[in-house]
């Protein structure tokens, strides 16, 4: 069977990648960038390269947008929203939540239907086993075209609200960055005193494999359940003693003469827990001076 028309609007590492993926699985691929110049390989492999963003819109009723930001997809299509009727947007690209969801007005009011997305991978990974991608808007939308956006990676619905796709995915991130901060943070650390991060990786892997494990080092689960029943029990390990050895983390960075910001800003957290009261619970009292400081 023929396969459908695909516009991809942004030909960034992403854009790029999407077109090139669309164009294997034999869609027609209509492409524009702003600087038009980065469209020529895919030009190369078969892609149509459309003159103004108008006729990108007019080429395909499915529009695929990857840019940096949604400013860039004002930037690009205000001037041709006229060209928006009929389109289903599909918007990958990053932003506020309340940014999609003005998007999302503004689509409508130009008669297109906006679906935000977040890319759980990275270009290398487009098309691959492991991509997904959070969706959000209309599923009626969605499924009419999730053949299509599945070439992508598993589109994972995960409900109307437009800026539900894009909290997803900065919950996500917020995890991949943090985590991937703090080991970097500790293999400063250790690599004060001389230790290498080859050195240290293997027993950095051991914690980030337990913590999603079923086991007694399981925190994620087991924080799961203690944050949504909403209590704290501190049995084994209080956070007062947590908070004591977060300040000796915090002097031990200090001595190691490296970057303090991290572990100050974690030490001062728990501390502020164990003022809220939460001294004899557990790690997961920290949760209430999140979602109220
Ligand atoms: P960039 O974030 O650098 O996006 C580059 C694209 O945005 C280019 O097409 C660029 O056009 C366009 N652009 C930027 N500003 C404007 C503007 N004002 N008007 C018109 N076009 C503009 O590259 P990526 O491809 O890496 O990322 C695209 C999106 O995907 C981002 O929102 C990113 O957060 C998200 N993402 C990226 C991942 C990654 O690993 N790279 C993973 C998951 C999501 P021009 O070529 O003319 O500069």
């Amino acid at each position: 069977m023929a396969k459908s028309p695909v516009t991809v609007i942004g030909l960034g590492p992403m854009g790029a990648t999407m077109a090139s993926t669309f164009l294997g699985n034999g869609h027609p691929t209509t492409v524009w960038n702003r600087t038009a110049a980065k469209a020529e390989p895919l030009v190369a492999k078969g892609a149509t390269l459309a003159a103004t963003p108008a006729d990108a819109l007019a080429a395909s009723e499915l529009i695929v947008i990857s840019q940096t930001d949604y400013t860039a997809m004002h930037d690009s299509l205000d001037d041709a929203a006229h060209a928006l009727k009929g389109r289903v947007v599909v918007n990958l690209s990053s932003g506020s939540p309340d940014e999609l969801r003005r998007a999302g007005e503004w689509a409508s009011r130009h008669g297109a239907d906006l679906l935000t997305g977040g890319v759980m991978a990275p270009p290398q990974g487009i098309g691959k086993p492991g991509a997904y991608v959070f969706y959000s808007g209309q599923e009626a939308t969605l499924d009419r075209h999730r053949e299509t956006l599945g070439e992508l990676g598993e589109a994972t619905f995960v409900g109307p609200d437009l800026g539900l796709s894009m909290l997803y995915y900065q919950a996500q991130l917020y995890l991949f960055w943090s985590t991937l901060t703090a080991y970097m943070q500790s293999v400063a650390l250790l690599g004060a005193a001389g230790v290498s991060a080859e050195q240290f990786r293997p027993f950095a892997a051991v914690t980030v494999r337990d913590l999603a494990s079923d086991g007694p080092m399981g925190f994620l689960k087991i924080l799961t359940e203690t944050i949504d029943a909403g209590v704290h029990p501190g049995d084994d390990h209080t956070l007062r003693m947590q908070a004591v050895g977060a300040d000796h983390v915090v002097e031990a960075v200090r001595e190691a003469g490296i970057d303090t910001a991290g572990p100050l800003a974690l030490r001062d957290l728990f501390w502020r827990a164990v003022d809220a009261g939460h001294g004899s619970d557990g790690l997961s009292s920290v949760i209430e001076v999140i979602r109220r400081p």
